[in-house]
């Protein structure tokens, strides 16, 4: 059995620099975002399993283009491989801007 490890990234700037900061009323893990680009500085553990923000899926898209491979831009982008193939299908189905 391969455990996987989780690793925990901003989503707004994609950053993997964060720190845990606590939880907030609800009991859920809160992170501060350590990119001092970052406009969002702190986010909830809950957004890191939201693979298609908008920021994910332009950088998807930029490398399909780019002719990088959907393994190679998930291990870079930090999410699966079934994510990108996802998102480059739904693409692909919807023209919509
Ligand atoms: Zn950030």
């Amino acid at each position: 059995m391969v455990s996987k490890v989780v690793v925990i990234r901003c989503p707004f700037c994609g950053s993997d620099r964060v720190s845990k900061n606590g939880h907030n009323k609800t009991g859920k893990q809160v992170y501060n975002c350590n990119n001092s680009e970052c406009k969002h500085r702190n986010f909830i553990e809950d957004y890191t399993h939201k693979a298609y923000l908008p920021d994910v899926r332009k950088q998807v898209l930029k490398m399909a283009i780019d002719g990088t491979g959907t393994r190679a831009t998930g291990r870079i982008l930090g999410i699966s491989k079934d994510t990108v193939t996802a998102i480059l299908k739904k693409h692909k189905n919807g023209p919509g801007k």
